[in-house]
């Protein structure tokens, strides 16, 4: 199975209703894209955008979700609310849900078979910090993300990998693209070992500081399936480019 390329944008804590024009937009400019294009906007905007991009080249997804169906779970959202909204994929493990709120690989673990359990594919986002990778453990500590994140089950089509270097993220910085094709080469083996020839149809995105000026060449790199794209998917001019750069 040919793996299709994604673009992801995740807009974090950023929008409003009026965003919906930064959508409509996209949806234009995306129309016939060969790349999938996808936008994760904020809870609160999944199932208007849902309805909006419903019959456009775009699907909607959830940027976090707790592991159980429902319950005493003050502020949080289920896999299936995010399903229900009109979600096809939701993000977990993202780093800044690691950082800020102290998720670890068990619980993004229980996150991503929720996901499933919703009958929405999974983002799971691993990347190493800076100190790791200057103390030479970037692959180990990744290594250990994918082991303990990923639940057993995965395929090419409940599943989507996202490398993100948690120094790259919002910083303006990327690895070298010898250094992501490294790391891309090493997590599709640990995944082709995993889960044999379902690993070779999981798609691995890079994430970190992709913007339209580095997207093309970034895409270009072997096993890097496309992108998982923060600050430069907020403006649909710029996303629209990235798309053509995973389309092209
Ligand atoms: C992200 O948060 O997933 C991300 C990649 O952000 P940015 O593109 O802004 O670095």
């Amino acid at each position: 199975m040919a793996r299709r390329k994604l673009a992801a944008g995740n807009w974090k804590m950023n929008g409003l209703s009026a965003s919906i024009a930064e959508l409509d937009a996209l949806i234009e400019n995306a129309s016939g894209a060969a790349a999938e294009v996808l936008i994760c906007p904020p809870a609160t905007l999944i199932a208007a955008f849902a309805a909006r991009a419903k019959d456009g080249g775009v699907v909607i997804g959830g940027q976090d979700c707790h592991a159980a169906v429902s319950g005493a779970h003050t502020g949080d959202l289920s896999a299936e609310m995010l399903a229900d909204a009109g979600a096809a994929y939701v993000i977990v493990g993202h780093s800044e849900r690691r950082a800020d709120h102290g998720e670890m690989n068990a619980q993004v673990h229980a996150k991503a078979e929720a996901a499933w359990r919703a009958g929405l594919t999974a983002i799971v986002c691993v990347g190493e910090t800076e100190a790791e990778r200057n103390a030479g453990k970037a692959e180990e500590v990744v290594g250990n993300q994918l082991a303990y994140s990923c639940p057993d089950g995965a395929t090419g089509s409940n599943m989507v990998v996202a490398y993100e270097p948690v120094w790259a993220i919002g910083t303006g910085r990327t690895p070298s693209n010898e250094d992501i094709a490294q790391m891309h080469g090493f997590m599709r083996a640990q995944l082709v070992f995993r889960y044999g020839n379902g690993g070779n149809e999981m798609r691995l995105l890079y994430g970190g500081s992709v913007k339209p000026a580095n997207a093309a060449e970034i895409f270009a790199l072997s096993d890097v399936d496309g992108g998982l794209v923060g600050g430069a998917s907020l403006k649909a001019t710029d996303f629209s480019a990235i798309v053509a750069a995973a389309s092209g």
